[in-house]
């Protein structure tokens, strides 16, 4: 078997939204710290992502908003080089700071490399240990910790760049992936299945268009009540729809210990999930499988869970 991938890069750990921020630079530390404690690093074929171009964040994102936000960084710069404040706020829990620009176009970009190298054959699948995040981000507005759309960038690359007529995006972050159903609803090449806790943030009106699979699921579900759901409603579509590469928002703040959501998934959990999606990778996709770190804010149940989510890429 080839290897699994893993992408991260440390100008990644510069972007930070302010003190007590839970979406912060330290998600990434605990990761590393995990793999390389327990070995699992050493396995993995570590590479450095090279920044998406304008171009391609424009596959998903309108070409006004992402030159607002260049332009919003480029006067943050000149900002902070005149003694001002360190941080512009896009929303009330969405902020830049000096390295934010960077960072995001790498987190990007890394959901592109790892779409070559998989695509290439040169890896089996791929992990992408990226912020920020990218799911909440909408074709034309960052919120909720998101700037760019990481996993609808690289699904609507893959389409375009590779030839591909299907992928499939599957998203187990609690929070609902709103922004990546703003850009990928109505384009049936793309089949997006979800579950998330329900009502809960974004509140954003669901799209009902036919190749989302959305599961809201009440707080306080447990890991095999999610299991059951998943086997109900998206495996019959994914194996219905063949995908031929299959993204994961993998967000882990559905963990029982995180405290951003109530839901209660555990390790083992992960481990289910991440084994069916591959069974259908392995069916359909000759196993690929890029996946891009979303949510996960309780550092110690984030680093497991990572864990857990590799050793099955990596067949550990
Ligand atoms: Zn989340």
């Amino acid at each position: 078997m080839k290897p699994t991938g893993y992408f991260t890069h440390r100008t990644c750990r510069q972007h930070e939204m302010g003190a007590g921020h839970p979406e912060c630079p330290e998600r990434l530390g605990a990761i590393e710290d995990r793999l390389l404690i327990t070995g699992v690093g050493d396995a993995l074929d570590r590479r450095d992502p090279t920044p998406a171009s304008i171009a391609e964040l424009e596959l998903a994102h309108g070409r006004m908003y992402v030159a607002s936000l260049r332009g919003l960084s480029d006067q943050l710069k000149d900002d902070v080089a005149a003694g001002g404040p360190s941080h512009a706020q896009l929303d009330p829990d969405t902020a830049i700071n000096v390295h934010t620009w960077e960072a995001a176009l790498l987190a990007a970009g890394a959901a592109i490399d790892a779409t070559d190298a998989v695509m290439a054959g040169e890896l089996e699948n791929a992990f992408c240990a990226v912020r920020p995040p990218g799911h909440h981000a909408c074709r034309d507005k960052a919120m909720g910790f998101c700037f760019f759309n990481n996993v609808a960038v690289a699904a609507k690359y893959a389409l375009a760049m590779h030839g591909l007529q299907r992928v499939a995006i599957v998203d187990f972050d609690v929070h609902h992936g709103n922004g990546t159903e703003d850009i990928v609803a109505g384009d049936e090449r793309i089949l997006m299945c979800s579950f998330y806790q329900h009502p809960f943030y974004p509140e954003w009106p669901h799209s009902d268009a036919p190749n989302l699979v959305n599961v809201p699921v009440p707080a306080y579900s447990k890991g095999m009540d999610i299991r059951e759901l998943i086997d109900l409603y998206w495996m019959p579509r994914l194996e219905a729809f063949k995908p031929e590469l299959i993204f994961i928002s993998a967000g882990f703040d559905a963990h029982r210990e995180d405290d951003m959501g109530q839901l209660g998934l555990v390790e083992q959990d992960y481990v289910w999930i991440t084994r069916q999606l591959k069974a259908v990778a392995q069916r359909h996709a000759q196993g690929r499988v890029v996946s891009v770190l979303e949510g996960g804010y309780n550092l110690s149940a984030l680093a497991r869970s990572v864990e857990a989510h590799i050793r099955v890429l990596a067949d550990l």
